[in-house]
């Protein structure tokens, strides 16, 4: 089985939620699935759905943060991606042994016990990356969220079926 299952989300480092709801939300028409402080990361999320996988709006909310320090640095833009993998640990074991440098070895304990880790910008090209194993806490805890990614899942999937019957049936037609 693959260690990474898709990308979980995009995360984008702005200066006020509501202002940049206004684009994400309000012009490009995504649906708002969960805003949150997250005391433990010093900021504020709301996380937007994407079809399989969501956008991240990340706020400092004090200067502790590096989420601070980037916006501080950087400006407004994009932060991190997100791939949700199997397995975890044992997943960094293996990048570890090739060579990948990670943030942390060990993965972080967050809200209804997702487990996260992330490799260093200096492993990929420049890109922060961030580890995410789905825990079954965590899908209690956001039972909508995880009801629609999961229903977007299945209905790609009947089509993907249908669309590739349909095509050994045409194949077999000729
Ligand atoms: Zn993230």
């Amino acid at each position: 089985m693959p260690y990474v299952k898709r990308i979980d989300h995009v995360a984008i480092v702005v200066e006020d939620i509501e202002t940049a709801l206004g684009f994400w939300r309000d012009a490009l028409g995504l649906e708002v699935t969960l805003i949150e402080d997250v005391p433990d990361m010093h900021s504020k999320v709301a996380f937007l759905e994407t079809g399989y996988s969501e956008i991240e709006l990340v706020r400092p909310t004090d200067k502790e943060s590096g989420i601070y320090r980037y916006l501080k640095e950087h400006g407004p833009s994009m932060h991190h991606i997100c791939l949700e993998v199997n397995n975890i640990r044992a997943f960094i074991q293996r990048l570890v042994g090739q060579g990948v440098r990670m943030i942390n070895t060990e993965p972080v304990v967050g809200t209804g016990g997702r487990l996260i880790a992330f490799i260093h910008p200096k492993s990929a090209q420049g890109v922060l990356v961030e580890l995410y194993e789905l825990t079954g806490q965590e899908l209690e805890m956001r039972p909508s969220r995880s009801r629609s990614l999961l229903i977007r899942f299945l209905s790609r999937l009947k089509t993907q079926i249908s669309n590739s019957l349909r095509s050994r049936r045409s194949n077999d037609q000729r």
